[in-house]
């Protein structure tokens, strides 16, 4: 067991950022062996939040999980507080650091170019003021450049590097920091401190429908998803794939802000793979991917906005007033392909979308309607409840064949073929697409392939209370290969 050191600092403070949990943090475990007294902040930073339309359940997640932060520092220390301020934390931080009189702030890596660059602005306002920014790695298993290939250089295909993530797991890497050890440090901020966590309202957002969708919060919120997932672990690899099945863990929200630690996640799988859980195995697999694309976005910044690829920059995407039609119909889940509207649903609904559907969803609106993935990123960089730069960026990439380790060009998904496959009894469809709920298995999935009779037995009007196909997949897919065919080169 490790000893328990004397500080070398007598203040420090704690700046959460996508960590919002108290348990296994390395920042915080970091500023407490460091310093006798330990502060902890959140900035509601207005750079991010004056973005965003005023109501975004993000927001209200970040907000709950606020409270819960709160009342567990409470309980681990008595007058221990998280200290919120609402405004630009390249102000607020420096601020909150000098009012404390910290000589010192910890914060875990957050790697977006637009997170690198707050932070360069915070350390240097720290600076003027005599505070130190320490920054470490707290949520991937390995970061930045701790996994090179061989001759050096970042990995861009996903197997090798899995075989060397897989080489390097030795439990260092997936223990838990021992926050409770040093929790005596954290202190009551002076009275004169404001502790308020401002309401959702006093911030400018209103309340969506985060919590009718039983949307846990906060650490406990994490821990019910992965007690309700770890007895599933053993099916997930023929689970994850069907939309209508409760296959996934559900956990990526937590993931995205930290509610959870990644180390809790890839020890639990880890020592279930160990014990012969293929399941848990193809689980591990999806958080090396998190990885994966994590360090694809350090390594590569340029893929926010370009292909990884160059080459697939001479692409000729869709545009003008067709395109922008054709985009909104698969914005509003309006294409006449079920499954794909089904799936638009899901994510305009409630925020998450299953995998296999973002990568039906991606392929869809990349190969059939022949639109840039770039728009599609932004739409669920706005939509998903799991919004994160490196894995989304890395999805579409995937789907549009323009990334790293993609699927070839040539791949076209089926939108009707996937939807008998991976939906077959339509259940999925039903759910979010009642207007078909009539329609038998087979239909389903292609309603203008359906008989009159039928469509008037199940009250389906096409073109009136369903769309008809925006697109006709073959000729979709000829015209695909034709527009990619300038990176065969
Ligand atoms: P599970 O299947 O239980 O997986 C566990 C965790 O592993 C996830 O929570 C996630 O953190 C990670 N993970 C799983 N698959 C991937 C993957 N392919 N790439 C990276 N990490 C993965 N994931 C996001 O977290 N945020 C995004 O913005 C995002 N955008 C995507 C966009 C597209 C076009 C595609 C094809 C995939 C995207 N993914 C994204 C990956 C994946 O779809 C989600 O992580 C997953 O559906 C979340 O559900 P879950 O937590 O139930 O996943």
């Amino acid at each position: 067991m490790e000893k328990v050191t004397e500080p070398s600092l007598d203040a420090a403070l704690v700046w959460f950022r996508r960590d919002l949990r108290a348990e296994d943090h390395a920042a915080l475990f970091h500023a407490l062996k460091a310093a006798r007294k330990v502060y902890c902040g959140f900035i509601l930073d207005r750079e991010i939040l004056d973005a965003l339309p005023r109501a975004d359940r993000r927001v209200e997640f970040i907000r709950d999980c606020l409270v819960a932060l709160d009342t567990r520092l409470q309980a681990l220390a008595p007058g221990a507080r998280l200290l919120v301020r609402h405004g630009l934390a390249t102000q607020e931080l420096p601020r909150l650091a000098h009012e404390l009189h910290v000589q010192a702030v910890y914060a875990n890596h957050d790697d977006e170019p637009a997170s690198l660059a707050r932070d360069g602005r915070v350390r240097g306002a720290l600076a003027d003021l005599g505070i130190a920014l320490h920054t470490g790695k707290d949520h991937v298993v390995f970061e930045r450049s701790e996994l090179l290939t061989g001759s050096g250089k970042a990995y861009s295909v996903f197997t090798p590097y899995k075989n060397a993530w897989l080489r390097k797991l030795e439990p260092f890497y997936v223990s838990a920091y021992p926050v409770e050890r040093y929790a005596h440090r954290l202190a009551p901020p002076a009275e004169d401190v404001a502790a308020d966590i401002p309401s959702l309202a006093g911030i400018g957002f209103e309340p969506t429908n985060l919590h009718e969708l039983h949307q846990g919060t906060g650490e406990a919120g994490a821990r019910a998803l992965l007690d309700d997932f770890l007895p599933r672990i053993e099916r997930y690899g023929e689970a994850r794939d069907f939309p209508a099945v409760k296959g996934p863990s559900y956990l990526s929200m937590h993931l995205r802000f930290g509610t959870v630690s990644i180390r809790t996640l890839a020890r639990e799988a880890a020592q279930r793979m160990h014990h012969g859980s293929a399941g848990a195995a193809v689980w591990l697999s999806e958080l090396v991917w998190r990885d994966f694309y994590h360090q694809v976005l350090h390594h590569h910044p340029r893929v926010v906005g370009a292909s990884f690829k160059p080459e697939y920059d001479a692409i000729k995407w869709e545009h003008g007033k067709h395109a922008q039609a054709l985009f909104e119909a698969w914005c509003e889940g309006r294409t006449g392909y079920p499954l794909v509207d089904a799936a638009m649903a899901q994510i305009n609904q409630t925020g998450y979308m299953h995998n296999r559907l973002r990568m039906v969803t991606a392929s869809f609106l990349t190969k059939d309607l022949g639109i840039d993935w770039r728009w599609g990123e932004r739409w669920f960089a706005e939509k998903l409840n799991d919004y994160d730069l490196a894995a989304n960026n890395g999805g579409w990439q995937w789907a549009a064949s323009t990334g790293c380790d993609a699927q070839p060009y040539f791949r076209i998904f089926n939108p009707v073929s996937q939807s008998e496959k991976f939906d077959a009894a339509g259940k999925f469809i039903r759910r979010y697409l009642p207007a078909l709920a009539g329609l038998s298995d087979q239909a389903i999935h292609a309603p203008w392939l359906a008989r009159p009779i039928e469509l008037a037995e199940a009250g389906v009007r096409l073109g009136d209370s369903y769309p008809l196909p925006v697109v006709m997949h073959d000729e979709a897919r000829v015209r695909t290969l034709e527009r990619y065919a300038v990176v065969k080169g």
